[in-house]
């Protein structure tokens, strides 16, 4: 932000981020406990390692080692030859061991960085690091919130689960850049494959905000580090989606500027968002890192990567195949983004390219396919395949008109299932030419002699009249173009 809002008020607003991702693998970080637990009981997916009973050792999963390493990659990040696993000691419930293994001085990945887009702007958010660490248990608390429940019940089957914590330099200058940053994150990630939005609490963020003074804002925007450390902060947490960001850093952004302007100070503590009530309510002080009284993990080995790393390959990333869509197979700016807006609607495209013409495959899927299914709700996954290469087919070779395609027989093809050939037949739809049209447009200037006065009149309205005779007469399965120009050759003869 913004010279230009900087002026207009006493204070810039500073914003950096800590993301915690459960990445996608099939067990535990450190034990081979099932991640799938969605449909099961509390506490059925437990063991010796993520229930801390003593004695029990973790071992380090490769898949989420392999999986820190592609979003290393993909944030442009250094990945050290060796890592390491440190304790961070507290006590809470939902923490048997009492500690969290995770990574502190020494994590996976270090000084990243991530493009993102804001109102046409690009601007480059940078990544102090990313590091490994395992999920607590969760806690349920019965009879409504903490503070009211009657007893709290603990269920520790997401304890072990693999996370990601990102934590982004203090680069951002407004809610809005937030959300653009974390729907891009969540972009990157599931190309990636190692991150499952729609999983229940697979993206979770932790904001920390402060107001700094304009006059310590440089003109390029940036902020010295003694003024970024001598404003007061809040962290805000339980923060759960893009848009819940947005929604509680803009809350945030509005108490704290109003309490500078009643000339109070900004509290440095922890804030809770309280995503129905829409505001965000104090917590406790803030607890600093020398509480948690960090040490090193004795029971898991220094972590090397070197050798291996090299060979952990990532796919295009999103905004590389936008730009080569546009390129390769000169697509609009808006046809591109619709079609890489996931890895799978891209593949889904790009194999299509092989066998059509890409701008037809573009129309058909960017245009048609993906808003029938969004209007349907229904995933990408839900559409067969061949049917609907048979159905471009019908289109490409003329056998049926783009009109029936789309409202008859692909929306038959979505909402029953219903093979093309089949629904063609059923419905007639195989397109009337040669004789027919010609028999239908002989009919329709002789009984609309008006209409063909008015065309040679000159009144443009008058063909377009003459055409949809056709077509009613055929049943809408004769090609309107075909129409108009043996409509035009007979008129002009
Ligand atoms: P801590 O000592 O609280 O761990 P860090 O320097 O590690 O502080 O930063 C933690 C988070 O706070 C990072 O996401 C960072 O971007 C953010 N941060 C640092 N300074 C500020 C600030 N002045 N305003 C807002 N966020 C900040
Ligand atoms: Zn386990
Ligand atoms: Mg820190």
């Amino acid at each position: 932000m913004t010279a230009q809002a900087t002026q207009t008020r006493d204070h810039a607003v500073v914003i950096g981020l800590e993301v915690h991702v459960q990445l996608e693998t099939a067990t535990k970080l450190f034990c081979g406990c099932s991640t799938d637990t969605a449909d099961d009981a509390p506490n059925t997916h437990t063991c010796p390692v993520c229930l801390g009973l003593p004695g029990a050792l973790p071992v380090v999963n490769e898949a989420a080692v392999e999986a820190a390493v592609k979003v290393g990659k993909a944030l442009d990040a250094d990945i050290p030859e060796e890592t390491r696993f440190h304790r961070k000691n507290y006590y809470y419930p939902d923490l048997p061991k009492n500690f969290q293994i995770t990574q502190y001085d020494e994590p996976i990945c270090q000084d990243g960085s991530l493009e993102i887009r804001v109102e046409g702007n690009r601007r480059t958010i940078d990544i102090e690091r990313a590091h490994l660490e395992e999920d607590p248990g969760s806690l349920k608390h019965e009879g409504g919130a903490i503070d009211r429940a009657e007893y709290t019940m603990v269920d520790y089957n997401r304890a072990g689960m693999p996370l990601m914590e990102i934590v982004t330099e203090p680069d951002f200058r407004g809610p809005g850049e937030v959300r653009a940053f974390l729907a891009k994150l969540e972009e990157v990630l599931e190309y990636l494959g190692v991150f499952d939005a729609e999983r229940d609490g697979s993206l979770r963020v932790d904001a920390n905000i402060s107001l700094v003074p304009a006059e310590e804002v440089g003109e390029d925007g940036s902020i010295g580090a003694d003024a970024l450390a001598a404003a007061n902060r809040t962290e805000v947490k339980n923060i759960s989606s893009h848009k819940g960001a947005e929604k509680a850093l803009a809350y945030e952004v509005t108490r704290q500027r109003n309490a500078v302007q009643r000339g109070r100070e900004i509290e440095q503590e922890t804030r809770h968002w309280d995503e129905g009530r829409g505001v965000t309510v104090s917590m406790r002080s803030k607890e600093e890192e020398k509480d948690y009284r960090y040490f090193r993990e004795a029971d898991l080995p220094p972590l090397r990567v070197s050798g291996w790393k090299e060979e952990i390959p990532i796919p295009e990333l999103p905004d590389a195949r936008r730009k080569r869509f546009r390129e390769e197979y000169g697509l609009s700016a808006e046809e591109a983004s619709k079609l890489t807006s996931t890895k799978q609607v891209a593949d889904f495209y790009e194999d299509l390219t092989a066998e059509f013409d890409p701008a037809l495959a573009a129309a058909w899927v960017a245009d048609r396919l993906l808003g029938e299914l969004n209007y349907r709700d229904m995933p990408l996954d839900a559409v067969d395949r061949e049917a609907f290469v048979r159905l471009l087919s019908l289109v490409d070779e003329d056998e049926i008109t783009v009109k029936n395609a789309e409202e008859v027989v692909l929306r038959a093809m979505l909402d029953e299932g219903a093979d093309p050939d089949t629904v063609v037949e059923r419905e007639g739809l195989g397109k009337t030419g040669g004789d027919e049209v010609v028999e239908a447009v002989s009919e329709a200037i002789d009984e609309n002699p008006d209409a063909v006065e008015d065309y040679h009149a000159g009144e443009d309205g008058a063909l377009n009249f003459l055409v949809g005779q056709v077509m009613a007469a055929t049943g809408g399965s004769a090609d309107p173009g075909e129409v108009n120009q043996i409509l035009r050759e007979k008129l002009d003869d």
